[in-house]
């Protein structure tokens, strides 16, 4: 063999194995995105008329309905990574290796039945590890944020042990975090959340957790403006539960108003992470999916409880503070 021959030989082995990478790299990115191609079949959610007047007489006509905070498990990491490193009140933050908490909530309404607002983590988090996907595996590997949960503590646990069957299951955005847990509820429970929020990244990032179950969106289009909000819907038509558009930490972000009879309680979702973060109005991370948006739905609750100081304020991932 001639050093030209040798030099094309050489060549054409190092195409081969560029190309041989190439599609590994190519199967891995299809491996992990691949429930971004599942097709999801969504309703829009039936609304009941909506007739908003102002927060003061809403407030002022409070409903029976009551809440209740249940913990289905922890994610260690850094609470910095939520926000925005930049921002001068970081500092108020406290300790930010203190573990997060994975919350959602069981609201009771004596006519129209329970429901939860988000579903935590799901029972495989106590054993087996969890049910997140490889992508969204990867990304808290690099963060090195790691979720856990305990026997017993995944939502459908808890409701089953209150002899509780939700009626439905309103979500504040379409993350790991808080969906991982419908898995474990019977089939038959809706999922619902804000139009649009179902990106091919979202379903990307979550995988199966909405598979198999009725799926209905909240239609913030024509939706009335309730200042400081753009956006507001009466869930019951009662006055009772409100859906709010607080778009930015997700596409279509939705934070909840229960109005009950013992004070409003605001249920923020990851428009708001941390207590610190809502009393230093620490800006959120410029990862979110639209930081613009995103600071100005948290300004948007602060207004509200800053109007309303008997608000309980229970923010995305602390537990509630005693009042
Ligand atoms: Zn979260």
């Amino acid at each position: 063999m001639d050093s030209d021959e040798g030099a094309t030989a050489r060549r054409t082995e190092r195409r081969r194995r560029l190309l041989r990478y190439a599609a590994i790299g190519a199967t891995l990115v299809l491996i992990l995105v691949r429930g971004g191609f599942r097709s999801l079949d969504v309703a829009a959610y039936p609304l009941p008329v909506q007739r908003p007047t102002t927060w003061e007489e809403i407030l002022a006509r409070p409903r029976p309905v009551t809440v209740e905070v249940l913990l289905t498990g922890t994610s260690d990491g850094d609470r910095r990574v939520v926000l925005d490193e930049s921002d001068p009140n970081i500092k108020e933050l406290g300790d930010h290796h203190a573990p997060s908490t994975v919350l959602a909530y069981w609201v009771h309404h004596p006519t129209e039945g329970d429901y939860l607002i988000d579903a935590g983590l799901a029972r495989a988090f106590a054993r087996e590890g969890g049910n997140y996907t490889g992508l969204l595996r990867l990304i808290l590997a690099l963060i090195g944020a790691e979720s856990r949960s305990t026997d017993g503590a995944d939502v459908a646990s808890q409701l089953r042990s209150r002899g509780i069957s939700p009626r439905a299951v309103f979500l504040t955005h379409l993350h790991g975090d808080h969906t991982s847990g419908l898995v474990d509820l019977p089939a038959p429970v809706p999922a619902v959340f804000g139009r649009g929020e179902d990106t091919f990244m979202q379903k990307a990032m979550i995988g199966d957790h909405l598979d198999g179950r009725p799926l209905y969106a909240l239609d913030f289009g024509e939706a009335p403006a309730l200042p400081p909000f753009e956006h507001v819907l009466d869930l019951l038509g009662d006055g009772s539960i409100w859906a709010i558009s607080t778009r930015g930490h997700s596409p279509n972000h939705v934070s909840y108003l229960v109005n009950a009879q013992s004070g409003p309680v605001l249920i923020t979702g990851d428009a708001c992470a941390y207590h610190a973060q809502f009393e230093h109005r620490i800006r959120p991370t410029p990862g979110v999916d639209d930081q613009e948006a995103a600071i100005r739905s948290l300004a948007g609750l602060r207004e509200l409880y800053d109007r309303f100081p008997q608000t309980q304020v229970m923010v995305g991932h602390e537990p509630p503070r005693r009042r």
